[in-house]
Parts: C-alpha cells; structure tokens; sequence
C-alpha cells in the first residue's frame, strides 16, 4: 500500500507512541489530585506544555492543550469574538477556503449578530496582506487565516499579515494544523495571538491539539467543568496523548531542515508526471505550497470514481478534504480559487510524507494516468468534449 493521504492523517511515529506508554501503564495518576503519584502526572503535564511551547516560541502558560484543530479553532474564534463584542466590535475577517472548523463557526456567529468578511482567494490559491488590511474596519475584532491549506497546501504570507495587524486593536489567529512539522513557527516573531495546532497531521495521535494564546487574552470556555488547564479547558487532561503529542512536535520540528528538500523534490517530481495529462491543472501555487502536496483538477473525471480504482491500485489518496468525501458537493476550496464546478469534482489529492519513495512516486505517476484514461474513454461528459459538444476548460 502507498499512503499518500497524510494531510487527512498520518501514522503515527514509534518515538510518540513510545512517549505515551508510561502514561498508560505506570503513571496514570489524575494531574489534579494533591498526592504525590498524582503529581506525578501533573509534572509530565507540565514538561510537555513547556515543551510545546518552545516549539512554537511562546510561555507555557500561553499553551492550552484541546481535543485537537477543531476544538482549538473552535475556543479561538469564539474567544475572540467575545472580547470584541464587549467592545462592541463585531465584525471578522477570514478567507473563503479555510477548514469548516473555522467556516461553520464563523457561521454560527453570525447568527448571533456578527459579521463576516470572507476574503476572495487568489485563483493561485494565496491571499496578500494588503486585502486583510483593505477590509479592516474600526469594528474588526478578528482576523482569522489559515498558515496553509489542507486541500490544496498553499502557503499564506502569515508573517506578513501578522506584522501588517501590529499595530492594529485587533486579534490575529491562524489555524497552522497543516503547516506544523512543514514550516516554522514562532508566534512572537510571526505577531500571532492565537494559533491551533492537532497532533495526528504532524505523526502525534487523535484526538489531541493546542490552541495558543498570546498572555493577556482571556480565552472563552468551550467546554465547562472542572478547572483543568487552568480554568479554560475542562476534562481530565489525556496525558498520554499530550505526552506522545509533545514528542511528535519536537520531532517534526527538528526535522523540518533534513525533510523539506527531500520531499519537496519528490512534489516536484509528482507535479511534473502528472502534468502529462492532457486537460489537467495543478491546483494552487506551484512554489508557495507545502512540501508534500500535490492537488490536481482532471476534466471529464469523477473524482471518487478516481479514488476508488486507485484504491484498487494500493493507492490511498483523496479528493480534498476527508471532512467532505462522503458528500456531493464539489469543495469549496476549489471553487474559491475560481475552479468552475464540474472540474472541481474531478480533483485529486496526494500528500506525501516522511516514508514515501521516489519508486511510490512513480508508481502513483503511472496508476494515476492508467485511471485518468481508462475513466475518461467510459465518460459520456469526456465524449461531449471530444466531439465539441462541450468546451475544455483547461488546455491540452
Ligand atoms: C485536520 C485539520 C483540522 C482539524 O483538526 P482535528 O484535530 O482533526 O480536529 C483543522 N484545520 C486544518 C487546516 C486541518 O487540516
């Protein structure tokens, strides 16, 4: 089998599991409780926040550790829209194709009275921080952007907006779930106030993320209770994935240097084999994107047809997002970048990863352009192009 899904999940690594181990077996402890073996757990707790947090250039105390991305964009986006209509600021800056887990609870919000300015993707797939700043308004509490995309993996100017929003008296959060382990991060440096992060996209297990905050903003409870994580975040904290999660991050970090070229090259290598199909476009900058996606739009295609036979193949690979297969409506990211709906249900996503070989890339090159062919001589939308009955969108 070739993985090559790793935005939708990745394996988990043997020194995080390693890590987790203890805090199953031996020092199960509840953190909270006042005897030693309790404290015991609560000492790890604590070693892995600071850990955490030197990753990502902050105070432990500004680390909260949540359920994963979703909870931590969740508690962020809320927090800040909060504090804003305190001040009777309701207004939100995002982009059109951020993950749901920003999307739905910006719609949610503005149920509530808020307004939202959903920015327009650049058909490259990457904003400028000049229409962050065009849209700003005196009532703009929030400005909430992804560092990179999970279905297309572009690279947001992050620094760039974050230095942009400074001066300005308003939060800046990024969901970076995607951009950990591929990119730096130094929220100090980068002027970011909230950034969320899920362990299970950098080889750390489900179920288990962060949400930094910079000192000073009160988050929102999201979920009520106990007074863990210091009264932001109630539940028994789950030590053995915070455990295995700080391990994975200090990991993916330090790994960064070694990784990036190797798997940038074998990106490269994919795009340019897959660019030999006829009527076929790279989604998303070619060059400001992560090292290890490729997302392509084939005309005359289904995707999860695609899938399926390339599942037949050993391939694992996706159409976008896993949070969308399973429904019918084309991805909302594609139709951002300005891809018009019926290409957009034709797109295919390969992540690669650590493990993933020049002869997987190969492999996928040839399996991918056998499925394209063999779909497109049974479609009676591919024979409508063929004869002229319908025009191409992309060239040949
Ligand atoms: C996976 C993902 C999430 C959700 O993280 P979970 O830990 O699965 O809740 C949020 N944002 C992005 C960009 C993601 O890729």
């Amino acid at each position: 089998m070739i993985y090559a899904d790793n935005a939708a999940t990745t394996k988990m690594s043997s020194a995080a599991i390693e890590a987790m181990l203890p805090y199953m077996s031996e020092v199960y402890g509840n953190p909270s409780s006042l005897y030693s073996f309790g404290q015991k757990a609560k000492e790890a707790l604590e070693d892995a926040r600071s850990r955490v947090a030197a990753c990502i250039g902050c105070e432990a105390k500004e680390i909260t550790f949540t359920s994963g991305g979703s909870e931590a964009d969740n508690q962020a986006i809320i927090t800040a829209a909060r504090l804003g209509a305190l001040k009777g600021k309701k207004h939100i800056i995002s982009t059109a194709f951020e993950h749901h887990a920003v999307l739905h609870t910006l719609d949610k919000l503005k149920k509530e009275g808020f307004e939202v300015t959903l920015l327009d993707v650049h058909s490259d797939g990457l904003i400028t921080p000049s229409q962050v700043l065009g849209n700003l308004r005196e009532d703009t509490c929030l400005v909430t952007i992804m560092y990179a995309n999970n279905e297309i993996g572009t690279i947001e100017p992050i620094k760039e907006i974050g230095e942009a929003l400074k001066d300005k008296d308003v939060l800046f959060h990024t969901d970076a779930v995607q951009a950990a382990g591929h990119l730096k991060i130094n929220v100090k440096e980068q002027n970011i106030d909230m950034l969320s992060l899920s362990a299970h996209k950098f080889h750390g297990p489900k179920g288990i993320g962060v949400l930094y905050a910079r000192k000073g903003i009160k988050l929102e409870n999201i979920i009520s209770g106990g007074a863990q994580e210091r009264g932001k975040r109630a539940g028994t904290e789950n030590i053995p994935a915070i455990m295995g999660m700080a391990k994975a991050l200090e990991d993916a970090v330090s790994g960064i240097e070694d990784n990036t070229p190797r798997i940038t090259a074998l990106r490269d290598r994919l795009i340019e084999g897959l660019d030999k199909i006829p009527y076929g476009e790279l989604n998303g900058s070619r060059t400001q994107r992560l090292p290890s996606n490729v997302n392509f739009c084939f005309e005359g295609i289904e995707g999860e047809s695609l899938l399926l036979l390339l599942d037949d193949k050993g391939i694992c690979a996706s159409s976008g997002s896993a949070c969308t297969s399973g429904s019918l409506d084309p991805s909302h990211v594609l139709l951002a970048i300005g891809r018009p709906h019926e290409v957009a249900h034709g797109s295919l996503r390969l992540s690669l990863g650590e493990d993933t070989t020049e002869e997987d890339i190969d492999y996928i090159i040839s399996a991918v352009t056998d499925v394209v062919t063999y779909l497109r001589n049974m479609s009676p939308f591919w024979r409508d192009l063929t004869e002229g009955k319908r025009q191409h969108v992309f060239a040949e």
